[in-house]
């Protein structure tokens, strides 16, 4: 990418930092004062196609179909009215969706045009990475080449030449932590620090659907993992995580579901995640994001400082 348009890109992006924080902080203070349950972030599910088959994962591959432009532009519309801004694009694999000419590419464009004040992609970074107009990719990375390469195939070098030749520095690894890779998590902030494409790594724990419990970690483990992601946060790793849910995750004490948290897949809305549904699961669920948010919307002061200091870092 030219230097011009990568210089346009970031300035355009320390404004909409600032316009998108003031409407955040709005609809923080109007959440937390007046009880509200509005969405904030939404998911559109583009595709459940993917082109790889990890061992974790429950949604892949049911129906592979690639939903169409014009229905994916409506629920965008949809989830705008609602009073969603911060979007994500998800699958399957995100990078597989196409309608015609039309790229991912395309949707973030449309997303932004919309007035959607974050767009993230989220991706299992096997193809090239070339989406500057993105705000975040996470990119799926689950440790060191062995252990990445048993959940999800030979892709680990793959993923790191692609990102190492992305053309922007945007992209937020992300990784499940389970029962194959919960050694590896110092590994993947080291990778985080050091290369200047990633901006920073997320994680979760990995949520036991019925058919993959075997993977997921007793509490010990949980606590085992947290202290090891403390530990490196504090050594300077750019972790976009808070270190004050970490008590809330390991003992599956947070609220769920997540209200403000809304995914749209083929035309159906779901609260929270398309998880919704499974039987038992939301309370042992693993996800990172869900403790931060509704452990912040319900006024958890530690949450909200921590947050606001780790938003402006990384977004
Ligand atoms: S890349 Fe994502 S959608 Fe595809 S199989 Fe793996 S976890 Fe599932
Ligand atoms: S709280 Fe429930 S619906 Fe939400 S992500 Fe967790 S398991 Fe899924």
């Amino acid at each position: 990418m030219a230097n011009g348009l990568r210089l346009l890109i970031r300035e355009r992006r320390e404004i909409m930092k600032l316009s998108s924080f003031l409407h955040f902080a709005g609809f923080g203070l109007k959440t937390i004062l007046l009880k509200r349950q509005d969405p904030i972030v939404g998911t559109v599910i583009v595709t459940d196609q993917c082109n790889l088959h990890c061992k974790h994962c429950s949604v892949n591959n049911i129906t592979a179909v690639v939903y169409p432009y014009k229905q994916i532009c409506r629920e965008m519309q949809q989830l705008y009215a609602m009073g969603v801004r911060i979007l994500f694009f998800c699958g399957g694999e995100t990078f597989l969706w196409r309608d015609g000419r039309r790229t991912l590419r395309d949707l973030v464009l449309e997303a932004k045009a919309m007035g959607f004040l974050l767009v993230n992609v989220v991706t299992n970074g096997t193809f090239p990475i070339d989406l500057p107009e993105a705000d975040l990719i996470l990119l799926s990375l689950d440790g060191d080449r062995k252990r990445h390469n048993a959940i999800r195939g030979d892709t680990y070098d793959t993923i790191l030449h692609n990102v190492r030749c992305a053309t922007a520095d945007n992209i937020c690894f992300y990784m499940a932590i389970n029962q194959i890779n919960k050694g590896a998590i110092a590994h993947v902030c080291r990778l985080a620090k050091k290369l200047p494409t990633v901006r920073a790594v997320s994680f979760n724990f990995h949520t036991p659907y019925p058919d993959t419990k075997a993977l997921a970690l007793s509490k010990r483990e949980k606590a085992a993992c947290c202290a090891e992601i403390a530990r490196m946060i504090d050594a300077g790793a750019p972790v976009f995580n808070l270190k004050s849910a970490f008590p809330y995750l390991i003992e599956n004490r947070f609220p769920t579901p997540c209200c403000q948290c809304v995914v749209m897949e083929n035309g159906r809305l779901s609260t929270c995640g398309r998880c919704i549904d499974v039987p038992g699961l939301c309370e042992q669920c693993g996800y990172f994001f869900v403790a931060e948010y509704t452990l912040l919307f319900r006024g958890n002061p530690k949450i909200l400082l921590e947050m606001l200091r780790t938003y402006l870092r990384y977004i």
